[in-house]
């Protein structure tokens, strides 16, 4: 029986035979410069100092930031700036075929590119010889892990009260069956011949912070990807911005709370 529902569901997510039909809409219904549904919430966990949680189509994603914290070990000191110390995981169930817990050579790869995207938006220099440790947790992937494990990781910065320029916002686009398309599935990255480009923005800099790209595009078509992906930067920093504001209202109304009861408390 168990066998039988696994089957069931192995078929049920088969690839689509066409990733987009005749009328540019995509398998999953959605327009070629369409995003997967977002959904952000900041300050999710009580024992870090700063965290974070995304849902992007089928990704699931938690980040948590500690420090800025006194250093270990003490050789990794920076006598100018902080250490950002980045960690991307995927959890064993993350994905249909069981995932080592033991860090992956693509782990490890996405934790230093993860760093190099987020360490321009952060004040470093204000904290030297401490470390600000940062880990990212893929409960569940679908594609475009490292652009939303950034989106969520940048978010968690802020939750910790740690000082930024800017916040940082990813999201690939790519080509697929010849097209260019927004924020790639699993599937749609998986597809033969197409391309997919991470990138990483700094909204009111105007920065980019990552640029990765695989397969081939023609140079208009990278224009063309690029400038679809910093559309979509754009889109999901608007995102970060509206949960960092629901998170303080929150917090507004809470402390509010208290300081009322306090108040009644000293009348009594
Ligand atoms: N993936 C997987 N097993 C792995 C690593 C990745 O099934 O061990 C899947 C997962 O869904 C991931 C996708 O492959 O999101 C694309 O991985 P890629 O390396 O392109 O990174 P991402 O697009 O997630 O940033």
């Amino acid at each position: 029986m168990i066998n039988l529902v696994r089957r069931l569901l192995k078929t049920s997510q088969k690839k689509p035979e066409k990733l987009i039909d005749e009328k540019e809409i995509r398998y999953d219904g959605r327009k070629l410069n369409e995003m997967r549904p977002v959904k952000i919430e900041v300050g999710i966990l009580g024992n870090a100092d700063g965290s974070a949680y995304i849902e992007q189509g089928k990704n699931r994603i938690l980040a948590a930031v500690y420090g800025p914290r006194e250093i270990h070990p003490k050789h990794q000191a920076l006598p100018d700036r902080a250490a950002l110390r980045c960690r991307y995981h995927m959890a064993p169930f993350s994905v249909q075929e069981r995932k080592s817990p033991a860090p992956s050579r693509r782990e490890v790869e996405i934790s230093k590119v993860m760093r190099e995207a987020l360490e321009p938006s952060v004040f470093t220099e204000y904290y030297p010889r401490t470390a600000i440790d940062l880990f990212v947790e893929v409960l569940q992937a679908d594609g475009g892990t490292r652009c939303a494990g950034i989106t969520v990781a940048s978010l968690a910065l802020a939750d910790a009260g740690i000082p930024m320029r800017d916040l940082v916002s990813a999201c690939a686009a790519g080509k697929v069956e010849g097209r260019v398309v927004l924020d790639l599935s699993d599937v749609e990255d998986k597809s033969s011949d197409g391309a997919d480009m991470p990138v990483a923005y700094m909204s009111s800099l105007n920065a980019v912070t990552l640029l990765q790209m695989d397969g081939m595009l023609t140079p208009d078509e990278f224009e063309q990807t690029l400038n679809m992906a910093v559309e979509g930067c754009k889109q999901i920093s608007q995102l970060q911005k509206e949960a960092l504001k629901a998170k303080y209202a929150t917090a507004k109304e809470a402390v509010a709370e208290k300081e009322e009861e306090a108040e009644e408390e000293a009348k009594e």
